[in-house]
């Protein structure tokens, strides 16, 4: 028995094949172009559908993490930022079961990832659980006594839209001073190319920097690790989860920044479980694996 999980980030577009145990049997990944609009996103996910569906011919649902705050009954994204344009007001759910008959859930991508590390990852066995993804936005999840928390608007949890300064940076969901504007791995590249008075392509080159000893760009990491410990501050008191998971492509880069993060923790005198997420970036497209499982009752 087998389904399909996607991911649908800022950049890439991830599938996989996985089985009722988890077993990843199979993936595949194609370039979001988020820019070029909501055709082009969805045209992209169906060549990554089609090639896997090709290779499998008992695939028995297709589970979908996105961006935005997601009915999951429906389907329909209810709000969705630019950072895919045109998104909001769409109905994968539909689209997706019109094209290919099979039962289709989405749900929200931190979800999605959070339901990963819940069932394969970080947060096997932990029931009140929380996380943040670190990527080209910032995603945000909790789950209370094993049930993901949604909300009664679809936005419980995202944490990447609370504020952490009044009046601060424009955001792209149309508030001023998010978190995910500090926070992103799109925000550290434009606070550190601001700081250092170059520009970066990627987040690499600035921790490049950063490891090279530029005093401009460590002090660009420094703050971002006080600004994510005020954050985890604010879910530990809000929630008191037993454990908060930091996940997203920033973590890939964990063994930079995270003694940073532990610094100002330290500082801050928190002492929660804080766990960086374990299924890097396959988290989303694994959890959405799980939830159309669940869906299928398998
Ligand atoms: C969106 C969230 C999403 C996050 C990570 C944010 O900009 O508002 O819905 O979970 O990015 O993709
Ligand atoms: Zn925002």
């Amino acid at each position: 028995m087998k389904v399909i999980g996607i991911d649908i980030g800022g950049t890439s577009i991830k599938g996989m094949v996985v089985d009722r145990s988890g077993q990843l049997l199979d993936q595949g990944k194609v370039a979001t172009e988020a820019k070029e609009g909501k055709e082009r996103i969805l045209g992209n996910m169906k060549l990554l559908l089609n090639d896997l569906l090709a290779n499998h011919q008992d695939i028995q649902g297709i589970g979908i993490g996105t961006a935005g705050r997601v009915n999951v009954r429906t389907g329909e994204i209810v709000f969705a930022t630019d950072n895919l344009p045109g998104w909001q007001g769409s109905n994968v759910k539909k689209d997706v079961e019109a094209s290919y008959h099979l039962p289709v859930f989405v749900d929200n991508d931190a979800n999605t990832a959070l339901v990963g590390e819940a069932w394969l990852g970080a947060g096997m066995h932990v029931k009140d659980l929380s996380m943040l993804t670190l990527g080209t936005g910032v995603g945000g999840a909790n789950m209370i006594g094993g049930e993901l928390y949604r909300g009664a608007h679809w936005n419980g949890g995202e944490w990447g839209h609370t504020i952490l300064v009044p009046g601060g940076r424009p955001c792209n969901c149309g508030l001023n001073g998010c978190i995910e504007q500090y926070l992103s791995g799109t925000a550290l590249m434009k606070l550190a190319s601001e700081a250092a008075g170059r520009s970066y392509n990627n987040g690499v080159e600035v921790l490049d920097d950063h490891l090279k000893g530029k005093p401009q760009v460590t002090e660009v990491l420094r703050q971002f690790a006080a600004h994510l410990a005020v954050v985890i501050n604010n879910i530990h008191v809000g929630l008191n989860p037993q454990a908060i998971l930091i996940g997203g492509g920033l973590i890939d880069s964990k063994p930079i920044w995270w003694p940073l993060l532990l610094e100002a923790m330290e500082g801050m005198r928190l002492n929660v479980d804080v766990r960086p997420a374990e299924l890097s970036n396959e988290a989303g497209a694994i959890g959405a694996a799980k939830l159309i499982l669940d869906q299928l009752k398998y």
